[in-house]
C-alpha cells in the first residue's frame, strides 16, 4: 500500500481551544477513508488545513510524498488534492453549464466558460474538457439541466452539481465534507455508485460522514477522532465495535 496524505503531529488552536491536538494519521492511495467522529471533534478544521485554507499551530501535511503545509488552496487543488464543501460553492444565478465551466481554471487564468462562447477557433485541449464537462454531468445526472439555472435545482441536484465542478479538476485525491447531507435517498444510491466508480477508476477519497450507515457501506477505512485527538482507526466494521468509539458517540 502506498501513503497518498500524511498528517503528521497536527495541532490547531484557536486561543486556549484544542480544535486539533497532535493528530498523525493517512490515507492510501485508492483508498475511501472515512473521517467520523461526534460534533466538534475537529473534522472539518482537519480538512481545512490540509486544504490549505487554515494554517495549523504544528504539525506537517504531505500529500504524495511532498510537503503541502500552508500552501495556498489553488495550489493545493492544482496538485490534485480537491475539496467538496458541506454548504455548495455553485454559483447560483449560472445556468449548470456555465457553473461546470467556470470550474474549470484554464492556464491563460479565463474561465473554460468565456473560452467556449468567445468567437474563433476552440483549441483541442478546451474541446476536449468541454466534452469532459458534459461526461461529468451525465455522470452525475444533470446532462438534462444544462441550461437550468443553479438557484431552480433542488438540494441533492445542486450538491451533485458541486461534486461535479470539483471533478472538473481531475483530482486523484478529493476530501469531502458530508456528502450525503441534503441528499434523498435515489439520489444517496446514486452519489454511492458514483463515488465507487471513480474509485475503481483510480481516485481516492476522503470523506466526513455523520450518516453513519452511509459512510460504513462505502469505506474501506476509518479515523476517528474527539476533542481533536485520534481515538481510533481500522476497518470500518472493527472501528464500530470500539469501545472508545462507542463511548464517544454516547457521551459516557
Ligand atoms: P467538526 O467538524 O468535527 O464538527 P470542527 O472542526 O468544526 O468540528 O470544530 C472543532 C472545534 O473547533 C469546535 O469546538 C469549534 O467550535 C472550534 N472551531 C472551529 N473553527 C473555529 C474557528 N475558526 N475559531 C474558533 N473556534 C473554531
Amino acid at each position: 500500500m502506498t501513503t497518498m496524505l500524511q498528517v503528521e503531529n497536527l495541532s490547531m488552536h484557536f486561543g486556549g481551544l484544542k480544535a486539533l491536538d497532535d493528530c498523525t494519521l493517512s490515507v492510501e492511495k485508492g483508498s475511501i477513508t472515512a473521517l467520523i467522529g461526534p460534533n466538534g471533534s475537529g473534522k472539518t478544521t482537519l480538512f481545512n488545513v490540509i486544504t490549505g485554507f487554515l494554517k495549523p499551530t504544528a504539525g506537517k501535511v504531505r500529500f504524495e510524498g511532498e510537503e503541502i503545509t500552508g500552501l495556498p488552496e489553488n495550489k493545493i487543488a492544482n496538485l490534485g488534492l480537491a475539496r467538496t464543501f458541506q454548504v455548495s460553492s455553485i454559483f447560483p444565478k449560472l445556468t449548470v453549464w456555465e457553473n461546470m465551466l467556470e470550474a474549470y481554471p484554464h492556464q491563460t487564468g479565463e474561465s473554460l466558460w468565456s473560452i467556449y462562447t468567445r468567437a474563433g477557433r476552440i483549441r483541442s485541449q478546451e474541446e476536449e474538457q468541454i466534452a469532459r464537462a458534459y461526461g461529468i454531468l451525465e455522470r452525475i445526472g444533470l446532462a438534462q439541466k444544462l441550461n437550468e439555472q443553479a438557484a431552480n435545482l433542488g438540494a441533492p441536484e445542486a450538491r451533485m452539481l458541486e461534486i461535479g465542478r470539483q471533478l472538473m479538476f481531475s483530482p486523484r485525491m478529493l476530501l469531502m465534507d458530508e456528502p450525503s447531507s441534503g441528499v434523498n435517498p435515489a439520489m444517496l444510491d446514486r452519489l454511492s455508485n458514483m463515488i465507487l466508480d471513480l474509485n475503481k477508476e483510480g481516485m481516492t477519497f476522503f470523506i466526513i460522514g455523520h450518516n453513519l450507515s452511509f459512510i460504513m457501506k462505502l469505506s474501506t477505512y476509518m479515523h476517528v477522532l474527539q476533542y481533536g485527538k485520534l481515538i481510533a482507526s481500522g476497518a470500518p466494521q472493527s472501528v464500530a465495535h470500539d469501545k472508545r468509539v462507542i463511548e464517544a458517540y454516547l457521551g459516557v
